[in-house]
C-alpha cells in the first residue's frame, strides 16, 4: 500500500453498477474500504483484487494512470 493513503479518489476496471466510477479509500491493510462516490456504498476488496482493478488516481485536480503514478513515486524515493 505504498502509492494510496486513505482519502486518495481512485477508478476501478469496472465502475459501480450505480453508474459512477469514482471510489473513495477509506481503509487500506490487506483488505481494502472503498466507498462509492456515486451512491456512498461501502464495499471491501482484498489488496490483491484491488491491484488488479484499480486504473487511475486523483492527483491533484487530475486523472493519472496508476502505472504512472507509481512510477513518479519511484522517481522521488
Ligand atoms: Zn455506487
Amino acid at each position: 500500500m505504498l502509492y494510496y493513503k486513505i482519502g486518495d479518489l481512485i477508478t476501478l476496471k469496472k465502475g459501480h453498477p450505480c453508474g459512477e466510477n469514482k471510489w473513495e479509500i477509506l481503509r487500506t491493510g490487506v483488505d481494502i474500504k472503498l466507498r462509492c462516490t456515486g451512491c456512498d456504498r461501502q464495499v471491501w476488496i482484498s489488496r490483491i483484487d484491488f491491484e488488479k482493478r484499480v486504473r487511475k488516481i486523483l492527483e491533484g485536480d487530475k486523472w493519472v494512470s496508476i502505472i504512472h503514478h507509481k512510477a513518479e513515486d519511484e522517481k522521488t524515493s
